[in-house]
């Protein structure tokens, strides 16, 4: 029997392994490498984030130590290159396989889970931490349904050239994706948001690290906080990382014919090919573009047995643990109980030291 089996070769599931293995317990780690970031995202990405942000418990395999002379902003594919760097260096073994099923093994905790592969193979593990990052959780509104595509499964822009198109959201992946889309050769981008104008500038996320620290000096932290206080840093969030967008797309933006409509809503589903707006603008859509973020919902994950949740979000221990001792969930599901940093890479690294530190304990024997 494994020690753990690790569902997800993300950033989280690479570093939870990592973290795991230098405990010295085996792991088994299942999936495509990075295949959300290959796959669920357009190669002429840029990160948002910086060469700090990396997946080593220990700080030493990490993005600066790959590359000194870090870019600025990352490529995407030199992320990519990084994760492979860092797995190779760790080494991190992932086993392309399709997990179909996660079930305990009895009803005593200690005795672990199987996994059922979509091959037919069968894994029992004593712990099974999953990884499954956002790609089940994308929000399309109501009205949208069958009309257009949500980002995460439209990366390739090639056929958009000569069409007009409408992207409905505003934050950066509305404002990246319409970049994209325009140097594709688009007629005409409009985007289309109910928040207000976003500014573009330098954004420094180092407002995160004092909260990363105290996620790993105090059990519960987030949890434990006054509403008031969590507020007002999901508010931090919002303004740095949500209304403020990435600089070096705004000189991308004003060579090409991406129009913005801020502070309005799609008031109907498209007809003859138009959407109306809240404003009483009248848009032409060959396409429509869903840039509408993610909301947990962990229900959607096909494999995970069912655990106990919230609103769509597990209910998750200081430790990443689920209802079901020895099954971990890290990530963007587990952002209610431990902040907004855990749907970033930043949270990789806390949450892989959180769920090693429980381990440790937990398969002690
Ligand atoms: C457009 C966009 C840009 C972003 N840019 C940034 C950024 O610049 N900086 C940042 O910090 N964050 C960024 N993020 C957020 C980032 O994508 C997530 O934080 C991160 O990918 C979450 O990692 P994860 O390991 O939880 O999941 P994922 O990276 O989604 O990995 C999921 C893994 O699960 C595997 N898997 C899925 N189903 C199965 C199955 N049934 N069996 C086995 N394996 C399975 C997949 O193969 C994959 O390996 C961005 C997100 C988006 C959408």
């Amino acid at each position: 029997m494994t020690d753990v089996l690790v569902i997800g070769a993300g950033p989280y599931g690479l570093a939870a392994a990592h973290a795991a293995r230098r405990l010295g317990l085996s792991v088994e780690v299942l999936g495509r490498p990075m295949s959300f970031w290959r796959e669920h995202m357009p190669a002429g990405m840029f990160l948002r984030s910086g060469p700090d942000w990396h997946l080593d418990v220990a700080a030493e395999l990490t993005f600066e130590a790959f590359d000194p002379v870090s870019p600025d902003p990352i490529p995407i594919a030199r992320y990519l290159e990084y994760a492979d760097w860092f797995a190779a260096k760790a080494g991190i073994a992932v086993r392309d396989e399709v997990v179909v099923t996660v079930a305990p093994a009895g009803d005593a905790a200690s005795r672990g889970f199987v996994a059922t592969l979509a091959s037919g193979a069968v894994i029992s593990a004593r712990a099974v931490i999953a990884a499954p990052g956002i790609a089940h959780f994308g929000v399309i509104p109501e009205w949208g349904a069958g009309v257009g595509a949500h980002t995460v499964d439209l990366v390739g822009f090639d056929e958009l050239a000569g069409a007009r198109v409408v992207i409905v959201g505003g934050r950066q992946s509305a404002y990246e994706w319409a970049a994209l889309i325009g140097e594709a050769g688009a007629e005409r981008v409009d985007v289309v948001h109910r928040h207000p104008e976003p500014r573009f500038d330098r954004v420094s996320w180092a407002f995160v690290e004092p909260h990363i620290e105290r996620t790993l000096a105090v059990p519960g932290w987030w949890r434990r906080l006054p509403a008031a206080g969590r507020e007002a840093i999901g508010q931090q969030f919002w303004d740095v990382g949500r209304l403020t967008l990435e600089y070096w797309l705004a000189p991308r933006l004003a060579r090409l014919p991406v129009h913005r409509h801020a502070g309005v809503e799609v008031v109907a589903p498209p007809a003859g090919g138009e959407l109306e707006l809240s404003d009483g603008t009248r848009l032409h859509a060959d396409r429509i573009v869903f840039a509408c973020g993610y909301r947990a919902d962990i229900a959607r994950v096909p494999y995970l047995p069912p655990v106990a949740s919230t609103g769509g979000f597990p209910d998750l221990d200081a430790s990443f643990g689920t209802s079901l001792p020895g099954l971990y969930i890290p990530g963007f599901a587990a952002t209610r109980d431990f902040g907004p940093f855990f749907g970033f890479v930043r949270g990789a690294v806390p949450a892989a030291a959180l769920i090693a530190r429980d381990l440790e304990v937990r398969l002690a024997t």
